[in-house]
């Protein structure tokens, strides 16, 4: 039986950034990351604008190596004012001394190109930095924009720094799997390591390894391997938040007043009906509309790239309404999906797709109203009347934050918007851990999956405060 020092499963930015920094400090440490999806140049999503998604078993866009952040946009908050509770957990100079971190290692794995005058210099953008009178403009309009400095590597920037960061990894001993999913985790006593990784190969059937650590970085994704993880541990579990609304799509100029200044306009607004807090996020500029598959459910998502060429002349973002159940519910994850898989039963298997003018008429949009709209839909979803499948609150919610942000971006609640539904983002369950995040002796719990984290920056941060807490012992 093969033994490691430790074995960190999933192959995502939390995964990545916690081998990465382990084998850069300590060269001699064995260690094993068990990722169950494919290698990331194996990763193909057969979905488009022409084929909707034909449900893989193996969801490309969210499994294997660069985990649900390979086809991402690439955005990187530098800083803590959303995208995750990391601030909350080590307070926020030892976060953002982390995302720092995780900054720099993505600049020493960016290509190194030459410019016109023969200087070599990295294929690393500049950031994106806040704007007081987009802020200003936003409070006349009771809508608070949250600002932060933000890197756009931009999909296919990233997947390269991604590609590179693995190779480093490869090269210096990692030892990185392929289509092996973890099962479960055993502790052992007596000599050997602490814990026996029982694995799932589907190519070679089961095997065990036996490992001195264990860092589970399963994103949001692996939330039934985590559950099962806890219940086999004892570890206490607490809800979490979460939020429910649709993928909006229109003309890129209407939001170019925001996006020309700082890269990602990421709005909050509280309802007036309800009084409930909705918020605008993941700014898509010239980009796609795309789906995602988790566990069998399909939302929708955004992304966009950094190549010019390849931009459309849409913009997209997510309008979210944010729920948080109090006792006796504890299941918000299935709330959730239960009414994204409506949804899909609606869209026959796929997201649907209504323009803001018949959701607001009450009548469903079909093939023919979508064909003659001004703003061309770029994923392959099923026209239909998302009124159908929202509850009545979280519907009013969205039409109220729409017209809000007509006042900043007019335009914004023309009839000819696209509404996606559903898009889903909720923190994972939240295990208690300690300050380390350790959910048990010598098990870490890290990124996604460990409900303190939803984006790509917070997640790696969480890896690398973990690996040195590991070269610590
Ligand atoms: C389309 C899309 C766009 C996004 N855009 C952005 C963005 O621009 N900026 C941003 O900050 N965030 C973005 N996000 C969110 C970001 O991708 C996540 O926050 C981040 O990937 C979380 O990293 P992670 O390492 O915790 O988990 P993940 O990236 O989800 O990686 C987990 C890995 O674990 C593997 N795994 C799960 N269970 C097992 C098991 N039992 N055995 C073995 N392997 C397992 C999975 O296959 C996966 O590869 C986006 C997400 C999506 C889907």
């Amino acid at each position: 039986m093969k033994r490691y020092d430790v074995a960190i499963i999933g192959g995502g930015i939390g995964g990545l950034m916690t081998a990465y920094r382990l084998i850069s400090k300590n060269p001699a440490k064995k260690i094993i990351i068990i990722e169950k999806g494919n290698a990331l140049n194996n990763r193909k999503c057969p979905a488009s604008s022409k084929q909707g998604c034909i449900h893989c078993k193996m969801c490309s866009i969210t499994s294997g190596y660069a985990g649900a952040g390979a086809f991402s946009d690439g955005k990187f908050n530098l800083g803590t004012a959303y995208g995750g509770k990391l601030g909350e957990e080590l307070g926020e100079d030892v976060a953002n001394e982390y995302i720092g971190y995780v900054d720099e290692i993505l600049y020493s794995c960016s290509d190194v190109i030459t410019d016109e005058f023969g200087n070599e210099t990295r294929d690393y953008p500049a950031i994106y930095e806040s704007n007081q009178e987009l802020k200003l403009k936003c409070l006349q309009n009771n809508l608070r924009l949250l600002d932060m400095n933000v890197r756009h590597l931009g999909t296919d920037r990233n997947m390269r720094i991604m590609g590179n960061l693995i190779h480093f990894l490869a090269v210096n001993g990692v030892e990185l799997t392929t289509g092996c999913e973890v099962e479960s985790v055993e502790k052992i006593y007596g000599n050997g390591g602490n814990y026996l990784i029982h694995i799932n190969d589907i190519s070679y059937g089961d095997y065990v390894v036996e490992t001195d650590y264990v860092v589970v970085a399963t994103g949001r994704g692996g939330s039934k391997f985590v559950s099962s993880l806890c219940k086999d541990f004892d570890v206490d579990v607490l809800s979490n938040t979460v939020d429910i609304g649709v993928r909006v799509e229109m003309k890129d100029a209407i939001w170019r007043g925001f996006s020309d200044h700082i890269y990602e306009p990421k709005v909050l607004y509280k309802t007036k009906t309800f009084e409930d807090r909705t918020r605008m996020f993941c700014f898509n500029k010239g980009g796609l509309v795309s789906a995602e598959n988790n566990n069998g459910v399909i939302t929708a998502n955004g992304h966009s790239f950094s190549d010019d060429v390849k931009r459309t002349e849409n913009c997209n973002f997510a309008i979210l309404s944010s729920i948080n159940f109090t006792a006796p519910f504890d299941k918000p994850t299935e709330y959730v999906e239960s009414i994204s898989r409506l949804a899909n039963e609606i869209g026959c298997g796929n997201v649907l797709v209504q323009r803001f003018g018949d959701l607001i008429r009450g009548r469903r949009t079909n093939e023919h109203r979508l064909s003659q709209n001004t703003v061309f839909p770029t994923l392959k979803a099923t026209p239909g009347d998302i009124s159908l499948v929202l509850p009545h609150r979280i519907l009013t919610n969205i039409i109220e934050t729409i017209y809000a942000l007509d006042k900043v971006a007019p335009g914004t609640a023309n009839d000819d918007t696209l509404l996606y539904g559903c898009e889903a983002k909720y923190y994972s369950i939240k295990p208690c851990h300690d300050e380390y995040f350790r959910i048990t002796d010598g098990i870490y719990l890290i990124g996604d999956g460990s409900g303190i984290t939803r984006g790509l920056s917070q997640a790696g941060a969480m890896g690398i405060y973990v690996a040195d807490h590991i070269l610590s012992l």
